[in-house]
């Protein structure tokens, strides 16, 4: 039978073997796995790239997240404004920098609900941190206004964006500091677990500097209370071989996603994400596809029949549903999309016709 697996973790390492095992020999024979050369070099690309001033390697997004705070202001019992569909770790990285994490609702594009921010605002709220998910940034426009109006600071979570662009600027580059992950998974993924911290402000970055290696600073001393978060420099040496490519990567899911629109878009039991250039203030790169579907549930089923892999993002819970936590707000917009939403596959390893397929099993279902 045909297969088009979710996502597909061998075929990413096939496909750069050769340079991985030229990268790792070059890295093994100069001994240089702790902030090397390597690391520096990674660094450099990813901040030209998204045009910030300062990108760090860390150990993986949450960190990065979470120190982003703590060096950007972030301490005890400060409010953090989140949209409750977003991975745990946003949560957890304002819970560590000793804040407080306020989820609220999800918007029609299933990124934070701008409309909502406003209501959940107390005397005690100091930011709000958006997360830029699914590959697509907020409209900061009207995140900034209401940052500025209620004198609060703005973080990212754009574990999921590197590149992705609201009018021209990347995600990363709105905040205080924001975070990129770099998981397998995600769409420029290393061989195990990574992540970056950006930002443009000095005195955060002279703070992260730090902060990631024990509180060292560049003349060895010990300066502040530090973490130990560095983003090795072998991962950092398979980064800068896949980082070559990643302008086409996005070409190449963005082009996956029009063929998803042109395919799927006249199924009316499906919503999908706004196409590519459809509008010109994003530019999205798609680290996921997630649609809202009628009977999400057997449509799951009947797909992994077909042997296409699907994904209910963060196990079908929204964050505010993880009580255990303490969480104890409703938001019935987000519950009630969290009964709909479900990720087709979307990634490099897929072909046109592995996209066709995915589509023609879609469509079949939906005629029974
Ligand atoms: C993947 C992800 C994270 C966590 O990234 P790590 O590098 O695994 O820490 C955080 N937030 C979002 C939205 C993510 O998708």
């Amino acid at each position: 039978m045909k297969s088009v697996p979710f996502f597909n973790y061998p075929h990413v390492f096939r496909s750069y073997e050769e340079q991985f095992k030229k990268a790792f020999h070059d890295v093994g024979n100069r001994g240089a796995f702790i902030m090397q050369s390597d690391l520096v070099e990674f660094e450099k690309s990813i901040a030209e790239y998204v045009g910030v001033k300062y990108a760090l390697g860390v150990a993986n997004a949450t960190d990065g997240l979470q120190m982003g705070m703590m060096a950007g202001g972030i301490g005890p019992g400060d409010e953090v404004i989140f949209c409750s569909h977003t991975m745990v770790a946003t949560a957890s990285a304002i819970h560590f920098a000793g804040g407080i994490p306020v989820p609220i609702e999800t918007g029609p594009d299933h990124l934070i609900d701008i409309d909502s921010i406003e209501a959940a605002i107390t005397s005690k709220t100091k930011a709000i941190c958006p997360t830029q998910l699914n590959g697509r940034t907020a409209n900061m426009d009207a995140i900034r206004e209401i940052a500025v109006k209620h004198g609060l600071l703005i973080f990212e979570d754009a574990a999921q964006a590197l590149g992705s662009k609201f009018k021209g600027k990347c995600a990363g580059t709105f905040g205080v500091a924001s975070c990129i992950s770099l998981y397998p998974a995600k769409i420029l993924g290393c061989l195990g677990d990574g992540g970056l911290v950006l930002t443009n402000d000095d005195s955060v970055y002279e703070k992260l500097h730090q902060m990631r290696d024990h509180g060292r600073g560049h003349d060895g001393d010990v300066h502040m209370w530090g973490l130990n978060s560095r983003l090795d420099n072998l991962q950092a040496a398979f980064l800068n071989v896949q980082f070559k490519d990643y302008p086409a990567v996005t070409s190449r899911r963005r082009q996956l996603a029009s063929l998803y629109q042109d395919r799927l878009s006249r199924i009316e039991q499906l919503s999908l994400p706004v196409a590519p250039d459809a509008d010109p203030d994003h530019f999205d790169v798609f680290q996921n596809y997630e649609i809202e579907a009628e009977n999400r549930d057997e449509l799951k089923i009947y797909l992994a029949e077909k042997g296409i892999g699907t994904l209910i993002q963060w196990g079908g819970k929204a964050v505010h549903q993880f009580t255990k936590l303490g969480f104890n707000q409703k938001l019935p917009k987000t519950e009630s999309l969290f009964k709909k939403m479900i990720m087709i596959p979307m990634n490099m390893s897929m072909t046109d016709e592995d996209l066709h397929y995915v589509c023609d099993s879609i469509e079949s279902f939906y005629a029974n």
